[in-house]
């Protein structure tokens, strides 16, 4: 699967009509991400991060430009891209393994692949014995690595995060950042995270692409951080950091 899971994000504009009048989200976007690279977007609110998101997963089509996967262009949703968003949202009247199965519904495999497949992405995030737990009965980080497994049950080339630990305690969202690390070497998948968490950002992504509210509202700068910090003992951790939030327009760099 390693060639799998490459985005082409091409000039991509996305307006919302409000009040009759076109309100400018995303403007002139490009981003390439290879297969099993895992990049994180920070940026302020509302500068369109759940927008990009949204028209990766295809649940909305409407848009300028071009967003290619392994060189198809997005036109709806489909099993080979992966969704977390920040609350789980699984469906509380299904068991755990209802819901992970419920993402395999059009997958074309039999009941019994359909099960196995389930069953072995219940065991990737750890969540053995909980198979016919409703979702009141896990503790949010226990329903987050739910979503993940559903998220990954279809065997994606690429799955998105959408702020998937910004509703976590700091112990629970420690634990499960190492989790994100862990399945996205097991799984080669490629992974785009959103966070607000610019530590977070660093600590686990190869790049970390800094979106910007100005004008046009566009992706304004890539930090190339390779190999990751947490490789070599965090040494320019708070020299890369400096530089989001510089970019972020959070933090004034002194001039030398
Ligand atoms: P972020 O995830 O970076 O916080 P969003 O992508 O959710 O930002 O939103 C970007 C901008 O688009 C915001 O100003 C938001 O109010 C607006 N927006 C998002 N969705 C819609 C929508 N369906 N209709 C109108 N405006 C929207
Ligand atoms: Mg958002």
């Amino acid at each position: 699967m390693t060639n799998r899971g490459t985005l082409d994000i091409r000039n991509v504009s996305k307006g919302y009509s409000v009040d009759g009048r076109r309100l400018d989200v995303l403007s002139n976007v490009n981003l390439h991400v290879a297969p099993g690279e895992f990049i994180s977007i920070v940026g302020p609110s509302g500068c369109g991060k759940s927008t990009l998101l949204r028209l990766i997963i295809g649940l909305d089509t409407d848009y300028g430009g071009d967003i290619l996967l392994d060189g198809a262009r997005i036109t709806g949703t489909s099993l080979d891209r992966g969704i977390v968003f920040q609350d789980h949202r699984l469906l509380p009247w299904l068991t755990l393994e209802k819901n992970i199965a419920l993402a395999l519904e059009n997958s074309g495999l039999s009941a019994r692949e359909k099960r196995e497949t389930v069953a072995a992405h219940i065991r990737l995030v750890g969540l053995e014995g909980f198979e016919t737990a409703y979702p009141h009965q896990l503790s949010g980080g226990m329903a987050q690595r739910g979503a993940i497994a559903r998220g990954l049950v279809g065997r994606p080339g690429i799955l998105l995060l959408d702020e998937p630990l910004g509703a976590l305690d700091a112990l629970t969202r420690l634990r499960l950042q190492e989790e994100i690390v862990r399945i996205w070497r097991a799984e080669g998948v490629t992974m785009i995270l959103v966070t607000h968490d610019v530590d977070e950002a660093i600590y686990l992504s190869d790049r970390v692409i800094v979106m910007n509210s100005g004008p046009g509202r566009i992706v304004e700068e890539i930090t190339v951080n390779q190999p990751r910090p947490r490789d070599r003992a965090g040494a320019d951790f708070a020299g890369i950091k400096r530089r989001v939030l510089a970019l972020m327009g959070e933090y004034e760099i002194e001039v030398a």
